[in-house]
């Protein structure tokens, strides 16, 4: 099986690889040079793209489940196959250290496998001498997946893996900002999909409007900021198209008394800064039990000292760039908000947050006790900036980490078992963990509540959430009221 090669991006529209007459690129975070030309595509672009999936939806839905399993199967066995050539481009386009790109292909593998691994369940609700009734899940139709910026390979795979597992053609859009793996991980799909299953288009920011407007798509999975997610619900909603929103979170991290400081601070603040803090579940607020306050803010601040920001290709790097100019220029205002606010830095410092260097980066900084009002703890920064707050009850911090329009993820750090599941069974976030954090797997269900999402992906839930619900009555003689 040949590979495929990453010199010329292009669009896969009904099985071929087609190019537009306008193009636009992406920039490299770490150098700000410019990557290689990608479509910008069109209206018409659009349109076609559905044609071929209308077309493609039926052949696609009858195709028996466990050969759809076994070709994603396959398609997730290339991806391994072309690891490294992926995990190159992706630190080209997003910035993020190589071994964290690696990381991030082989996340997309075990996706992809873990996916095909589920079955949709079939219940059969009676089974009399008058009648059987049974309930069963139906593809959706034509799906469309629109991507961020931050995780542009893995955050494709969940939305595709699942699609095609449950049926349905899928047309991926991937963020402007880092199109590249997104366009080859289609082309690499074409091998084991038929025209039309799989097909990708790249574009400008007219693009995502078109396509969650289109009439012949039934369904958008969208993964993005809440702002954007509230304008694709909106523009779905006149034509009752079918929603997954996975969007923004504010993640409390609450820290008991009894933790091994030693183990966990490190731990901490790995979590808030991984991928230079652009995670949707990375932690985003650190409450510290008052009485380790002072040990665990320093643990945390000499591990963060020892971690190099530098380019994704430089082996030393542990954190990359930030992605994105829009993205770098919020993170400024919010430094900027930070100091005008005269907060205390613990780790870090506000005048040479960033440095005078080409590329979009920024050091580490963590505010040390800010306001529960701040900005840095109402909003969600998406950077390697987070705030570290001390608490004294329980039911005090239990409110504090509850009191937000967010509810992605949220975490309790407690060598005591009951005192971790009686704090964490009255969080508000569609995924609690205890004692890790970002933990995410291909068999177990995973959203958002309140303000960072509707439904979820991954898990049987997220399977059925590519499907319509079905009820079939079958009379046997009689059971008819007419
Ligand atoms: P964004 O909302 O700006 O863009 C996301 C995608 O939507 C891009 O592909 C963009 O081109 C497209 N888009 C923009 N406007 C659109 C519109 N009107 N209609 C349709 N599509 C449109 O988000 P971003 O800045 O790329 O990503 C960062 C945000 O994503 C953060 O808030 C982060 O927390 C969130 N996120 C959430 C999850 C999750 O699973 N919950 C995962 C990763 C990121």
């Amino acid at each position: 099986m040949g590979l495929v090669v990453f010199d010329t991006f292009a669009n896969v529209v009904d099985g071929k690889l087609v190019s537009t007459a306008s193009t636009r690129h992406g920039i490299n975070p770490a150098t700000l040079e410019p990557l290689p030309p990608v479509p910008v595509s069109t209206r018409e672009t659009v349109h076609d793209a559905v044609a071929a999936a209308k077309l493609a939806a039926s052949g696609w839905a009858e195709t028996p489940l466990n050969e759809r399993q076994q070709r994603v199967v396959q398609f997730a066995d290339a991806l391994a196959s072309q690891a490294g050539d992926f995990a190159k481009m992706l630190t080209l386009e997003q910035g993020k250290p190589l071994s964290a790109a690696r990381d991030e292909v082989a996340q997309a593998v075990r996706v992809l496998k873990g996916v095909a691994n589920l079955t949709l369940p079939e219940q059969l609700i009676e089974d009399t001498e008058r009648r059987r009734v049974m309930t069963r899940y139906v593809p959706v139709g034509v799906c469309v997946g629109i991507v961020p910026w931050n995780f542009p390979i893995y955050l494709a795979t969940v939305k595709l893996g699942p699609a095609l597992v449950a049926g349905n053609p899928i047309i991926m859009k991937p963020s402007p900002f880092t199109p590249y793996c997104g366009l080859k991980l289609v082309e690499l799909a074409q091998r084991f999909f038929p025209p039309g299953v799989v097909q990708v288009l790249s574009g400008d920011d007219n693009l995502g409007p078109w396509l969650t407007a289109d009439p012949g798509v039934d369904k958008v999975s969208f993964t993005g900021s809440t702002a954007t997610g509230i304008k694709v619900m909106q523009s779905c909603a006149q034509t009752l198209k079918r929603v997954t929103l996975e969007l923004g979170g504010n993640d409390p991290a609450i820290i008991c008394s009894d933790v091994d400081i030693a183990t966990v601070a490190p731990k901490v603040a790995h979590l808030a800064l991984y991928n230079s803090g652009q995670v949707c579940v990375a932690i985003k607020r650190v409450y510290v039990h008052s009485s380790i306050y002072k040990d665990f803010v320093a643990a945390m601040v000499r591990h963060i000292k020892s971690l190099v920001v530098g380019d994704g290709m430089d082996a030393a790097s542990v954190l990359g760039p930030v992605q994105n100019v829009m993205q770098y220029q919020k993170l400024k205002n919010m430094v900027a908000s930070i100091k005008s606010d005269n907060l205390n830095v613990s780790a870090g410092d506000i005048e040479g947050a960033f440095p005078d260097r080409k590329g979009y980066f920024m050091n580490p900084i963590v505010v040390d006790n800010p306001p529960d009002d701040s900005e840095i703890v109402s909003e969600e920064p998406f950077g390697p900036v987070f705030p570290v707050m001390q608490w004294d009850t329980e039911e005090e911090v239990i409110r504090r980490a509850n009191s937000t329009s967010a509810g992605l993820g949220a975490s309790v750090w407690s060598n005591d078992s009951s005192q971790a599941s009686r704090i964490a069974n009255q969080l508000q976030a569609g995924n609690v963990w205890i004692n890790c954090h970002q933990e995410i797997q291909p068999n177990a269900s995973f959203g958002g509540h309140k303000q960072s999402g509707i439904g979820s992906e991954l898990g049987l839930e997220g399977l059925k959430a590519y499907c319509n619900v079905q009820t079939v009555y079958h009379d046997k003689g009689g059971s008819c009221r007419l």
